[in-house]
């Protein structure tokens, strides 16, 4: 990558906000969040409708002066502060493995979340894939690209359902099961906020001695659902 060809390069940002990852296996965790504009799905619970068309061009180096600004020197315990690339649909942006490269060279623990519909194999190594699988509740189960499952790698990445109704849950995991994904990845079952109860989500996670990982959007309830910036 030229110098000249970097300095031109720009992304459009709906928003930089640092807070508390709401989940995942890092929830809990302060983050820096970087959330570009634009998504090609039309998911029907999607809580950042705003992100579909509101944002401003920065250039590169324009983004990772405000990282560097507001994380300092990258920290080196287990809970530190780490950079995740979310959206809309990050993946939408062509330039965005450069960004994600450029966030690995500040030397921070770097998370991408993406939707299944773009294709992952140009992320750089070393970053941490959040894979969301769309399910039928979500009215986009077919924007969904399945070799995407050849580039996840085990013990570093994610594949994650949210899941909207009771019939969701049954989908998902006879998808898993078909797939034989169970044994080899880190699989997330979440309920979408307001639709699926979670304690029925949970109970039939035990009962079905199914071996996902459970988990609720942790920012959902410490703050107002619909606030953003958290
Ligand atoms: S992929 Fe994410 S941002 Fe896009 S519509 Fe679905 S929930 Fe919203």
């Amino acid at each position: 990558m030229g110098q000249l060809e970097r300095e031109v390069m720009n992304f459009n940002v709906n928003e930089i906000f640092f807070s508390i990852q709401g989940e995942g296996s890092r929830a809990g965790r302060p983050c820096l969040f970087i959330r570009l504009t634009g998504c090609p799905l039309r998911c029907v619970y999607c809580d950042t409708t705003y992100a579909y068309s509101e944002g401003i061009l920065r250039e590169l180096d324009d983004i990772l002066d405000e990282v560097k600004t507001r994380l300092g020197a990258p920290g080196q315990g287990p809970n530190a502060p780490f950079v995740e690339l979310t959206g809309g649909e990050p993946l939408a942006h062509p330039n965005a493995p450069v960004l994600l490269q450029a966030l690995l060279d500040l030397g921070h623990e770097v998370a991408l979340e993406t939707a299944g519909s773009q294709d992952i194999s140009m992320v750089p190594r070393g970053v941490v894939k959040i894979l969301d699988r769309k399910t039928p509740g979500s009215g986009e189960v077919e924007h969904w690209l399945e070799s995407n499952l050849d580039f996840l790698v085990p013990g570093q990445d994610e594949l994650k359902f949210v899941l909207k109704d009771e019939g969701d849950y049954h989908w998902a995991k006879g998808w898993c099961e078909e797939h034989q994904l169970l044994d080899s990845l880190d699989v997330l079952f979440s309920p979408v906020w307001g639709s699926l109860d979670s304690a029925w989500l949970a109970e039939h996670i035990v009962a079905d001695h199914l071996p996902v990982r459970f988990q609720v959007q942790l920012h959902k309830l410490v703050w107002d659902p619909n606030q953003r910036g958290v």
